[in-house]
């Protein structure tokens, strides 16, 4: 098997410990505790896991919260591992201003080297824990993962990286876009580059277009308080959508090393234009004014669609339409890659005859494959051609794959950086939105179960149908 991501860390050098600031929130419920409980089945665990948080919890209470969460997300649940791991938690509960709350962590991890401090908490939290590690000598000797969002903005971006770089050393801050650990889409590049079938194609001479849709049916699910303010540019495009845009138009790294992985990212993102406000159609769900935590008259954007366009050799002229939205007809991440149609069929000479489109279809999602669309000889007497479709499901073909923050954070522990937003792939990424943001364009109402307002239609014309 060959590798994108040579494992480069020496034995000695994996973290021994695991500190979840935030244990009681959402994330560490829906994600942490379960992809913790994946790495201890999997032998990838050592030492303390140490919940903190300000909610008054004891180490019974944490262990009954992270039984719930292993059950919710497994399937099928190794008892012995869960037992495992619940030997291993600790609860500290404490105020992440306190210096009274890192000398008491500190002291739980006196007998470790390089503990793991995971930032489950608001981003207005961030700098409060950095200070108080380094204030009691943790920083520097452990490694800190930071969620998403990464600011509002390209400023404030650019700040909180000041306030993390100044307690902690860039080398052992880990900011976590976790479509960068998903499998399905880090298989765009073994696709691209592990396929000689593809990668001659994949450029402006042969493909016409690409689009990219992050849909969700759900809408805000009683978050919209959250949601509100942050809208769909922040809290999918800047980061997810354009990820995937990177991975699936940049060039090959010239090593196996995480920044040489990461250059050709923001190589290709430096190469986006800034999206342009008029070609862009932002909407908004029927309903969603009136949710609890809405502000009266939010411009909040539910929905957008937009063409971007990227100043490559490679990519000159090629539209790239992104579309992501709530409370759509179907839940889809997938990738469309049209290429150049054929100029006519055999001998016939009227254009109406000209075969469809040859068209990649990856899907991004949980039921993650790729197909491509084929055109056959119909049936019959004459010499036309008919769409056929080619493909492969992936969890049927390779069997299960890991999750998504098990990967991250066992990264994370061995001091991986592959699969982490470096500081400058996040400003190149504001750069492309930061102009669309600032314009605050009314968004459109669209009803819920469609795809976006009816101008959207006109982005891509047309949307190709996705898988829901
Ligand atoms: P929550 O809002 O659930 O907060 C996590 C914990 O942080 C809370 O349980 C609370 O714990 C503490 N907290 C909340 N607000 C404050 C505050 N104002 N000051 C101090 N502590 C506070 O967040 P999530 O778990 O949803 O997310 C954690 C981080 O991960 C955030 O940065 C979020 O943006 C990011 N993220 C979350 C995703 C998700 O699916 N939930 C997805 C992607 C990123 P206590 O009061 O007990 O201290």
């Amino acid at each position: 098997m060959t590798s994108l991501t040579a494992d480069s860390t020496s034995p000695d050098s994996r973290s021994d410990a695991v500190v979840l600031f935030g244990v009681s929130g959402d994330l560490a419920y829906k994600k942490l505790l379960p992809a913790l409980y994946n790495l201890e089945r999997a032998g990838r665990l050592d030492g303390p896991v140490i919940g903190l948080a300000r909610s008054a919890w004891d180490d019974e209470r944490l262990r009954a919260r992270a039984e719930g969460a292993v059950r919710d997300a497994a399937t099928q649940v190794d008892e012995a591992a869960l037992a495992r791991l619940l030997g291993r938690l600790r609860m500290l509960a404490g105020e992440y201003t306190e210096t009274a709350t890192y000398e008491a962590l500190a002291a739980m991890l006196a007998d470790t080297a390089r503990p793991l401090f995971h930032l489950a908490v608001p981003p207005v939290v961030f700098e409060s824990v950095v200070a108080g590690l380094n204030a009691v000598g943790l920083a520097d000797r452990g490694r800190v993962v930071v969620e998403k969002p990464f600011g509002r903005d390209a400023a404030s971006a650019a700040e909180l990286n000041t306030a993390l770089t100044r307690y902690v050393d860039e080398q052992n801050i880990f900011r976590i876009d976790h479509y960068l650990g998903k499998e399905s889409v880090e298989g765009l590049l073994v696709f691209r580059f592990a396929n000689t079938l593809f990668e001659p194609l994949w450029n402006r001479h042969y493909v016409k277009s690409v689009q990219v849709t992050l849909a969700e049916s759900l809408d805000t699910e009683g978050r919209a308080g959250f949601y509100d303010g942050v809208g769909a540019v922040r809290d999918v495009v800047q980061n997810h959508l354009l990820q995937i845009v990177a991975l699936l138009g940049m060039e090959p790294p010239i090593a196996d090393d995480a920044d040489a992985y990461r250059d050709e990212e923001v190589r290709l993102l430096r190469q986006v234009r800034p999206i342009d406000p008029d070609d862009t159609v932002m909407g908004q769900y029927e309903g969603y004014g009136e949710e609890d935590g809405v502000a009266p008259g939010s411009i909040t954007e539910t929905f957008m669609a937009t063409t971007l366009w990227i100043d490559s050799f490679r990519w000159a002229g090629v539209p790239f339409h992104v579309r992501a939205g709530k409370a759509l007809a179907g839940a889809a991440t997938e990738a469309v890659v049209e290429l150049r149609r054929p100029p006519r069929l055999l001998f016939a000479s009227k254009s109406a005859e000209r075969p469809e489109a040859n068209r990649l279809h990856f899907r991004l999602g949980h039921d993650d494959g790729v197909s491509v669309t084929l055109q056959a000889k119909a049936p019959g007497a004459k010499a036309v051609s008919q769409p056929v479709a080619l493909g492969v499901d992936f969890d049927r073909a390779l069997g299960h794959r890991q999750e998504a923050y098990e990967r991250l954070l066992d990264d994370a522990m061995d001091g991986r950086k592959h699969r982490f937003a470096r500081p400058d792939t996040i400003a190149e990424e504001w750069r492309i939105v930061d102009g669309l943001l600032a314009a605050g364009k009314e968004p459109e109402l669209y009803r819920r179960g469609t795809w976006g307002p009816a101008a959207a239609a006109k982005v891509a014309d047309p949307w190709h149908p996705v898988t829901t």
